[in-house]
């Protein structure tokens, strides 16, 4: 086959087509898709000998198409029908209207980030959350990193460098994606004493490695684990009196940290930041993005000659968090701070939805849809806090032909939808859902049942 016959580069340049790509994905782009599809028309026919070359406008819908993909995003909105709450793979918390409106008058132009308005002269980025954290729990001092992960390496490298730290070893969690807390602890330098077993750890451990020098007693949350049977291990306060008769920093990671009481919801009691300050914490350090509600953050609360070693530590450069985490974050703790949080953070919003108003929104899907069986089930909180822990719940099921085409199908909608399958049936869950997503997500849902039945009745 002669490939002569294909047009140039140049000649399918020239087309009202090419222009039309040109003004949607710019010049060089179309080019290189331009160049790719003919190289690929001529890879293809030289290899399998095909007799009909294509045409401009065959060689152009082949551009556009790859146009498509290369500029498709991949970071993308979806709708969390699985009833599990702060899902780490989904994004964990959504943000309250208030935190994403402030986050946008940030992002959209110049800020006070570090610019103290008074004097006109360099300010702080660290006061913006700072001030809100203090007046919410008490604590003398704080800072703002980039998540919890990098709230426990900076603080471990600021303060034990070289230098033991107790941990019990019931407390050394792997917190999801493979990444393991004394991985984490390991990174800063710091000689991790393990003390206990797995099951029990006494006061008397504690004592004992305290004998030798040793810069800190870490507490670390059990997150996603749940001890049951014959289990021990010392209240915060204990802990902390102890370290501090050794003149030992008592250092607690919360994992989530709770700002709000848990069993108002029935559930479990999860710690929250007030208390461990209270048990005599010198540092505690928890995520912005778990039950607080708010952006990816680590924070970093306790004693003010602490957190000034910490500040200063060249770490704190590097894990520093960005303006507009700390637009959405002080948003954040400001519903806390004017006792809104329940009804302006969306977890809390989900959290304290009683069965009755999610059974009556799964009841609204399932007349819409014109079927599908309302079935009592379980939402659960995820992201590392609250484990084994779930709220009653009601559920859309959905009976299908085959539940795992079903919902990789809803996966091909846009937005996305992402369900749960138990004993063959797709089940979502209202308390997950965005109420403004009610309407796409009925959509979808309609979509995916239309296009399976045209395959059971060809
Ligand atoms: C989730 C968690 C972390 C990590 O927090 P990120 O904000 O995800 O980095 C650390 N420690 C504990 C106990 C956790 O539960």
């Amino acid at each position: 086959m002669n490939l002569r016959g294909l047009p140039s580069v140049e000649q399918l340049l020239q087309t009202q087509i090419a222009a039309e790509l040109i003004a949607n994905y710019g010049r060089p782009l179309t080019l290189q898709a331009i160049r790719s599809s003919l190289e690929e028309v001529r890879g293809r026919i030289s290899k399998t000998g095909e007799t009909t070359l294509p045409d401009r406008q065959n060689l152009l819908a082949q551009a556009e198409s790859l146009l498509h993909l290369w500029t498709a995003p991949t970071l993308v909105p979806v709708i969390n029908a699985s009833g599990v709450i702060l899902h780490t793979n989904l994004g964990r918390a959504p943000l309250s209207n208030a935190a994403i409106l402030s986050m946008e008058a940030v992002a959209r132009g110049y800020s006070n980030l570090e610019f103290n308005l008074e004097t006109g002269k360099r300010g702080n980025r660290l006061i913006h959350a700072e001030t809100l954290l203090q007046r919410l729990t008490g604590a003398e001092s704080a800072l703002v990193v980039n998540n919890n992960a990098a709230a426990i390496l900076l603080v471990l490298s600021a303060l034990a460098n070289k230098k033991r730290v107790i941990v019990s070893r019931s407390q050394l969690v792997e917190i999801g994606g493979g990444f393991r807390i004394p991985d984490v602890m390991r990174q800063s330098g710091a000689k991790l004493v393990e003390i206990g077993t797995t099951n029990r750890v006494h006061l008397s451990d504690f004592t004992e490695a305290l004998s030798e020098p040793c810069a800190m007693v870490m507490h670390a949350h059990h997150s996603n684990f749940k001890m049951i049977g014959f289990t021990e291990e010392p209240e915060r306060k204990e802990i902390a009196d102890l370290a501090h008769k050794f003149g030992v920093i008592f250092a607690d990671d919360l994992g989530s940290g709770s700002l709000l009481a848990t069993e108002r919801y029935g559930l479990t009691h999860e710690p929250m930041v007030q208390e461990s300050l209270a048990a005599g914490a010198d540092l505690v350090c928890f995520s912005g993005d778990k039950l607080l509600g708010g952006p990816q953050a680590g924070i970093i609360l306790g004693k003010t000659d602490l957190l000034a070693k910490i500040k200063k530590h060249p770490l704190a450069r590097a894990l520093r968090a960005d303006k507009l985490c700390l637009a959405a974050l002080t948003a954040t703790l400001l519903h806390y701070l004017k006792n809104d949080a329940e009804y302006e953070i969306p977890i809390w919003r989900m959290i304290s939805a009683t069965p009755k108003q999610v059974k009556a929104r799964a009841k609204h899907w399932a007349d819409e849809l014109g079927q599908g069986e309302i079935l009592a089930n379980k939402s659960t909180i995820g992201g590392g806090s609250l484990p084994g822990e779930s709220l009653p719940t009601w559920t859309l099921a959905l009976t299908v032909k085959s539940a795992e085409s079903f919902s990789e199908k809803l996966r091909q909608e846009q937005p996305p939808v992402i369900t749960r399958t138990e004993n063959g049936r797709i089940l979502l869950d209202p308390r997950t859902v965005l109420p403004e997503q009610d309407g796409a997500l009925l959509v979808n849902l309609a979509n995916v049942l239309q296009s399976q039945k045209h395959k059971d009745n060809p």
